[in-house]
């Protein structure tokens, strides 16, 4: 039995398993809400995957553990019982009396299944068309009683729906490598491509249905799905239309993309297509013309607000915006911002930079322009005290130095790099007054 259980760990993976069980929407970082339900705050996601030794932890109700530990916990069940329920769920074909490692061949599983398809009319109730199912592979387990979804032609991946019940399995990792994003194909940066993203497989093929492209991100982790997806391709060609679930966590997929996008200068635009119902393809469910009509919407709200990257604006735009007034250090010279000074060797850019900051302090005038007076800090790496107390002293020219003026000769750091080590905002919390 023992080997069972640390087979079981090292073929799952605890996000997947989390993912599986309980619907957390995992962000970036590999966090989410914890979906226990004695958990008591729920405002910030407190559950984290410690990827290293593949286990999880919540810093709000302290639970932990392994993939078992978690199924044991959220199910109420004992050891056994947790691992005979990921066997079956993630079918891993363990056989509890010999144990014997069977690895899932999934290509030859989906074949199978896709053969099959016809003794189904779950994807026709769903308001997908023939030629979609067709052009999709998609399949069906006569004794499982699920349909299979491809998640490319390559037939190495796909996803798993019983009929009857509100569940779905997907390959475990071990077997079937990492979980891709859904109709990756899709991504072709060789014309102006146009992809909408949504949540599952079956709004993909929705949308792609009507003379359209999509991707599905399928569960958390869809930045990086899609990053993985982009590299090596040229993203000036492309574009995205975020048509996530019309729910809490499709906004907080929504924000994460935006988030990447922007990084990235890839253009988008955000458009519900699903108009009152959850997703694309509830919507197609109701309302076929509905759904083309939202999608040609979409379409054309790409191509009148992004004809270049996603943060162009129209002159007419621009001069209706509110904006902040612009906040000077020195008047028409410096605003708060980055601001680069510079010059050639020797030419006086420590002197300047000094200068500017003996002013900036005292709140005095600086080359004539006023100045709003703050706290400086000047980071003199090439210097050293002696340098600077001769430089201040000649600048000051007998005056007091003010007291919120400071320097300093090495640089911190902006990420914990070293516990013994202040980042800079930690550093200047605790000096800079
Ligand atoms: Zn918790």
């Amino acid at each position: 039995m023992e080997n069972i259980f640390t087979e079981v760990k090292n073929r799952l993976s605890i996000k997947d398993v989390i993912e599986h069980y309980s619907l957390a929407a995992f962000n970036r970082d590999n966090k989410c809400h914890c979906p226990f339900p004695d958990h008591q705050d729920v405002k910030s996601p407190s559950l984290s995957i410690l990827k290293d030794n593949n286990t999880f932890r919540c810093f709000g109700c302290d639970k932990s553990g392994s993939v078992i530990d978690f199924v044991m916990m959220y199910k109420g069940v004992d050891k056994v019982q947790a691992v005979q329920m990921l066997n079956e769920d993630f079918n891993l074909g363990l056989n509890f009396k010999e144990q014997s490692k069977k690895k899932i061949d999934i290509k030859k599983y989906l074949l199978t299944c896709e053969k099959d398809i016809d003794q189904t009319d779950y994807f026709i109730k769903r308001g997908l068309l023939p030629t979609t199912i067709k052009k999709h592979r998609l399949g069906y387990d006569k004794v499982k009683k699920a349909v299979t979804i491809p998640y490319n032609g390559k037939m190495n991946y796909g996803q798993i729906r019983y009929v009857n019940e509100k569940r779905f399995w997907k390959p475990p990792t071990n077997d079937a490598g990492a979980e891709p994003i859904y109709n990756e194909n899709a991504i072709n940066d060789k014309d102006n491509e146009l992809i909408f993203i949504v949540e599952s497989p079956i709004c993909a093929m929705s949308v792609e249905q009507y003379n359209s492209k999509a991707i599905a991100i399928c569960g958390g982790g869809g930045v990086s799905k899609l990053d993985k997806a982009l590299k090596g391709k040229k993203t000036s060609n492309l574009g995205f239309i975020l048509s996530l679930d019309n729910d809490d966590t499709g906004a907080r997929y929504t924000d994460e993309f935006v988030t990447y996008f922007k990084a990235k200068r890839i253009r988008y635009v955000i458009c519900n297509i699903s108009g009152k119902e959850k997703d694309p393809n509830d919507l197609l469910k109701k309302s076929s013309e509905s759904l083309v009509k939202n999608i040609v919407k979409a379409r054309n709200e790409f191509f009148s607000k992004c004809t270049s990257y996603g943060d162009l604006k129209s002159a007419q735009e621009i001069t209706n915006m509110t904006l902040k007034p612009v906040n000077w250090l020195v008047n028409d010279l410096f605003p708060t911002g980055l601001s680069i000074i510079c010059g050639a060797s020797k030419i006086g850019k420590s002197w300047f930079v000094q200068n500017l900051c003996l002013s900036i302090s005292n709140g005095d005038k600086f080359l004539d322009k006023p100045t709003s007076k703050h706290a400086c800090w000047y980071m003199a790496l090439e210097d050293d005290e002696s340098l600077s107390q001769t430089r201040l002293k000649m600048m000051l020219k007998g005056k007091t130095a003010p007291a919120n003026f400071f320097i300093s000769y090495e640089i911190y750091p902006m990420d914990k790099v070293d516990k013994n080590r202040p980042t800079l905002m930690e550093y200047i919390a605790e000096n800079i007054k």
